[in-house]
């Protein structure tokens, strides 16, 4: 197991780096991947956890984004088609084709034929792709294969696929992986700014939470992939206005009578909005909302009105769902890092992204904007300009053709062969499902924990939330997890079943205390704050129970 250390203050402010990245989101993370992949000195530094902004509250679709045709978005369109088929790829184990269907109703904005160009345009800009075009559905059609949507209206269907990638936190995890496989450095939990001389970067002064340190660390470019903070972490500067975020809230249920098999993109009843049902996780996702946000970037989460709005077109799109508020398993929320569009309506408000240098400051890239999905090609574009601020002749990206690090080329045997080997351990099926979807090819470094010290066997926790004693040791040694709510919400996943890690998260701060230097005092600490989490960013802010006595997820109706 490579181990990865957290660089000291000392090493950071000895060096100079080539690029200096404010946040590991997906953008910073891709953006260091293609620098530190093409040969230039990289560092990642992020005010929280790897992964832990806007990257992880989205719809987790790696798609082309069918609604962008409409605004004529054609070359986003098309580079997200492309990353998707790379993805697909490069991380087969999480990235996966994902079927679709759009129902197409009487009371829809978008006429049916507008749908149907759409899909032409979406085939023909991804014509070499391994999913499979689309179909049309007549009405008999759409009634056999999705017997329980509401027959008011309904006129027929489309079915296509998109991807999906369910884990979108281990997608950010393991691309910035892949850049400190290639030389990067990363320092999570320490804000940091953009250092200013003359009107060129000098670099990032950075505030380390964990240690209260302040200090400065030299770069000759600084790339500020804040996400929806690009404005105030680039504070200071006089820059205009970048972002004007709109806020997407999701919610979670279990199945539910009249559930899909295919993802459905819907068109909403009360407000035309597109919602979309997809199945994730063994569960659904539902979502989303698209309004402008003004407040606290740190603290977004669902409110009750956003999920009655989602319950009642999902009970009105399948009249026999019958969700209610107390279907919901948890809620969470995000801020899409769109550009700063004042008096255009939220929708309307272009996806593409931006990659700005300003005139003003010397060798500072902002990015605004950027989506999950072409994530590899914004990275590669936003190192060509690094390269030019450089005056240096990088070699081409190689990001698109190299497996990350739980990837293989092929997937399918290498985990036919991963889970023969968990067969010989007594885990449960869901947890050997979860080892598999999670970690893809790194299951094998789990197996040489176990092997090398059966200890890192024994399970913490049971039933379908229960984790290796190893994915602690890996998640804090090699995946830089500093706190409970990294290890269980972006290393091992087990924050985002229904117990939402609450009856494992006592038990994993004991074993991850000796390996963090934690106090009996901290352990309490940790805990505290990882259950303050969960309220406020998956519970809506609420005190609701999750338990009950047994340690059981309370029952949903
Ligand atoms: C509701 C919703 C649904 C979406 N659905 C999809 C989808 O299905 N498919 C898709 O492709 N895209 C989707 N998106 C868009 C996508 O999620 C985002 O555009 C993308 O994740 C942005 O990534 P990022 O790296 O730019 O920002 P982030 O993921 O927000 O990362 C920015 C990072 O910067 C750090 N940071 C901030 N300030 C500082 C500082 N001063 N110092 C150090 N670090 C700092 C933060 O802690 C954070 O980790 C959705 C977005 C939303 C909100």
């Amino acid at each position: 197991m490579d181990v990865l250390d957290r660089p000291s203050v000392e090493q950071l402010q000895g060096a100079h780096f080539d690029v200096a990245v404010i946040g590991a989101g997906i953008n910073g993370a891709a953006v260091a991947r293609d620098a530190a992949t093409r040969g230039l000195s990289v560092l990642v530094v992020d005010k929280a956890d790897i992964g832990s902004g806007t990257s992880s509250w989205s719809s987790r679709l790696i798609h082309g984004g069918l609604r962008y045709l409409e605004h004529g978005e054609l070359r986003l369109v098309y580079e997200s088609l492309h990353d998707r088929e790379k993805l697909l790829h490069i991380a087969p184990h999480l990235v996966t084709p994902l079927p679709f269907v759009v129902p197409l109703y009487k009371h829809n904005h978008k006429p049916g034929w507008m749908f149907r160009i759409g899909m032409y345009l979406y085939d023909t800009l991804s014509l070499r792709k391994s999913v499979p075009r689309h179909r049309r559905l007549d009405r008999k059609a759409i009634k056999v294969e999705l017997g329980s949507l509401n027959p008011e209206g309904l006129s027929g269907g489309l079915r296509y696929y998109d991807g999906q990638v369910v884990f979108a936190e281990r997608l950010v995890l393991e691309t910035l992986i892949s850049a400190v496989e290639a030389g990067a450095r990363f320092l999570t939990y320490a804000e940091a700014s953009v250092a200013v001389s003359g009107g060129r970067v000098t670099g990032l002064k950075v505030h380390d939470q964990l240690t209260g340190q302040q200090f400065d660390v030299h770069a000759s470019v600084v790339v500020n992939a804040a996400g929806p903070w690009v404005d105030e972490a680039g504070a200071g500067l006089q820059l205009d206005r970048m972002i004007g975020g709109t806020k997407g809230t999701h919610l979670v249920v279990d199945p539910f009578p009249g559930a899909p098999d295919v993802a459905l993109y819907y068109e909403a009843r009360s407000d035309n909005r597109p919602i979309l049902v997809i199945p994730w996780n063994g569960r659904y996702l539902i979502g989303t909302t698209d309004d402008r946000f003004e407040g606290d970037l740190d603290a977004t989460r669902g409110t009750d009105d956003e999920m009655d709005y989602l319950l009642t077109e999902t009970n009105t799109l399948i009249p026999e769902a019958g969700l209610t508020r107390d279907s919901v398993l948890f809620t969470y929320a995000g801020v899409r890092p769109l550009p700063y569009r004042p008096g255009v309506k939220s929708g309307n408000i272009p996806r593409s992204h931006l990659i700005l240098d300003h005139e003003s400051i010397g060798g500072l890239i902002s990015i605004v904007g950027g989506k999950l999905t072409p994530h590899l090609s914004l990275g590669t574009e936003t190192v060509d300009k690094v390269a030019a601020v450089l005056g240096r002749k990088l070699p081409a990206s190689r990001t698109a053709e190299t497996a990350l690090p739980g990837g293989a080329s092929d997937w399918p045997a290498a985990a036919r062969a991963l889970r023969r080997e968990l067969a010989g351990h007594d885990y449960t099926a869901a947890v050997v499902d979860r080892l598999l979807d999670v970690y893809g090819t790194r299951v094998r470094v789990l197996l040489d924990l176990v092997k090398s010290d059966p200890a890192q066997g024994a399970l913490i926790g049971s039933g379908d939330s229960a984790l290796l004693t190893a994915e602690v040791t890996l998640a804090v040694k090699a995946e830089g997890a500093v706190h409970v709510a990294d290890i269980l919400h972006r290393r091992s996943m087990v924050g985002l079943l229904p117990t939402l890690g609450l009856d494992v998260d006592q038990a994993v701060a004991e074993v991850a205390a000796p390996l963090l230097g934690w106090s009996a005092e901290q352990v309490g600490s940790e805990v505290a704050a990882h259950r303050e989490y969960v309220r406020l960013r998956l519970l809506g802010g609420v005190d609701r129970a999750v338990l009950d006595e047994a340690g059981q997820p309370v029952a949903t109706s």
